[in-house]
């Protein structure tokens, strides 16, 4: 134990939790604890569009300096992600802390497993604290940063596109590189008045392996929530708002199945994740508290239950691997999950004569209703899971033209395994026959969504040496279907990817249904 990292304090701390840190104060605080313990190590795991070098600080078992070296103990890698929303600042904090921890009070957990930090994820956004940001939320009272990074991008919806730099670093270098087995990443929400300090969320895309959902949503969490409440007698549930904050008992809705999210994206590769909330209406100091005791639990949890976690992880991948998942969902629907007993804070119109409507789970902040204070636990349905609203079969593999170079590389950066056909080869395939393709309405992060129709018609054709072949026969085999499936509501048609040639009656993406040899090489 370092007298010295026990002294030290984070911003948010030495300012009695007027402040948040900034991007130097966490390089510093990390320089610090690095010099109380030489075996921390610290990587830069993307730069931002400003010049920033993102840290990822790695505290596990003595010995572990690499990937390599972290699997071969054969215990979990859990990856900590704060500040992707750079306006949500109290994981940023309270990740800190536990990295204090790590080498001082919980030096144990270093010998159960490899811990990784990454405290500060947008750190663009961040550098722009001002109080004129999330005004509805409470604390701290010197300002937060901006939700986007410096190209105006969401990052927490740039999984499947990958268009900035801190997505490409966190897949490539992060995700890819390091495996983790868990990914925790934390929030602040607003939206509802609940009696809840922290929400949380577990991959919501049924695309996902099943006995991962399972568990997390069986096991793991419900371990969790239990030791929150017992230890540190904080009540926590399952992410959502009520459809109305004045008749609660019309249910709770969670947000969105799509893998544009971080915690949906983490299941098709086949690991569990963590979606963490902390409620915007409490104040500053109480949202890092309730966010680094969730950390804690977290962690304990994954100590109890690492080996079962790894094997059900390993089981997903092999699945994959074996071509055994034979249909997968390519867009889905909210849908009633369970009755359950859900804390709500007893709210009455503001203005009962106003007449203006309630808006209904858009997870804003309620304007005209007046809050009382009171928390009542009210039995409702919780919408808490997504199901398939149409199915396609998964084939043996995918062809993308040679001219989809852009797909390509944004196919590699995932870590999915692409080929390139060595010469011409005749093959069975089915081909996509575009029948429209419906723009969205409204712009979304520079984007005009696609939506496309169509069916796949089977054909016999010569495909020509240099196609790209995706063997669906991996690891990732459920993030290539989403991505490559013209249909998929968040996949690569979607993002506009394959926008220069949906004039044609033909989609440059064909399947091959049945297992069959094709000589392909890798593309290194
Ligand atoms: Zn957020």
């Amino acid at each position: 134990m370092c007298a010295m990292a026990l002294t030290l304090l984070t911003i948010a701390e030495s300012s009695n939790y007027k402040s948040t840190s900034r991007y130097e104060d966490v390089i510093d605080f990390i320089a610090a604890i690095q010099r109380a313990d030489h075996d921390i190590r610290v990587e830069t795991f993307a730069t931002t569009n400003e010049g920033r070098a993102l840290p990822l600080v790695i505290a596990g078992p003595p010995g572990v300096v690499s990937p390599r070296t972290a699997h071969a103990t054969g215990l979990p890698v859990v990856f900590i992600m704060a500040n992707i929303h750079a306006g949500e600042v109290e994981g940023k904090e309270a990740a800190q802390m536990l990295l204090r921890d790590l080498v001082t009070t919980s030096r144990k957990l270093r010998s159960e497993m490899t811990i990784l930090i990454a405290p500060i994820y947008n750190a663009d956004g961040n550098e722009k604290i001002s109080t004129e940001h999330r005004r509805t939320q409470n604390g701290p009272p010197n300002g937060v940063g901006v939700r986007e990074n410096a190209q105006g991008l969401d990052l927490n919806r740039d999984y499947m596109k990958l268009e900035s730099p801190e997505a490409r670093g966190l897949v490539a270098n992060v995700l890819n590189r390091w495996d983790p087995l868990l990914t925790v990443d934390l929030h602040t929400t607003n939206g509802s008045f609940h009696g809840y300090a922290l929400t949380y969320s577990p991959m919501l895309n049924p695309n996902a392996a099943a006995d991962l959902i399972e568990f997390e949503r069986d096991t793991l969490l419900p371990r969790i929530r239990e030791r929150m409440r017992s230890n540190h007698h904080e009540e926590t549930y399952y992410y959502g708002n009520f459809v109305s904050q004045l008749t609660p008992e019309k249910g709770w809705y969670t947000f969105d199945s799509r893998p544009r999210f971080g915690n949906n994206y983490a299941g098709l590769r086949n690991r569990f994740t963590i979606l963490s909330e902390a409620y915007s209406y409490i104040d500053f100091r109480a949202r890092v508290e309730v966010t680094y005791h969730f950390l804690h639990e977290i962690l304990n949890s994954t100590d109890k239950y690492g080996h079962k976690m790894i094997r059900i992880a390993a089981q997903a991948d092999e699945q994959t691997r074996r071509g055994k998942v034979r249909k997968a969902g390519l867009r889905f629907e909210i849908k009633p999950w369970k009755k359950a007993e859900i804390l709500w804070e007893r709210s009455l119109p503001a203005d009962p004569g106003s007449g203006v409507p309630e808006p209904e789970h858009q997870g804003e902040t309620p304007q005209h209703i007046r809050r009382t204070g009171e928390i009542v636990p009210m039995k409702m349905t919780d919408y808490g899971i997504f199901a398939p609203a149409e199915r396609e079969d998964v084939p043996y593999a995918y062809l993308t033209d040679a001219s989809a170079t852009n797909a390509v590389a944004n196919l590699r950066t995932h870590g999915i395994v692409v080929e390139k056909l060595s010469h011409d080869t005749p093959l069975e395939v089915e081909q996509f026959q575009i029948r429209g393709a419906k723009l969205a309405e409204h712009p979304f992060q520079g984007h005009q969504e696609v939506t496309m129709a169509g069916k796949w018609k089977k054909r016999k054709e010569n495909i020509g040496a240099g196609t790209f072949l995706v063997r669906m026969h991996q690891p990732l085999a459920r993030l290539a279907f989403y991505l490559l499936e013209p249909r998929s509501d968040d996949g690569l048609f979607n993002w506009n990817f394959f926008d220069a040639s949906l004039e044609g009656e033909i989609a440059p993406v064909r399947r091959i249904i049945k297992p069959v040899a094709v000589d392909a090489t890798i593309i290194k």
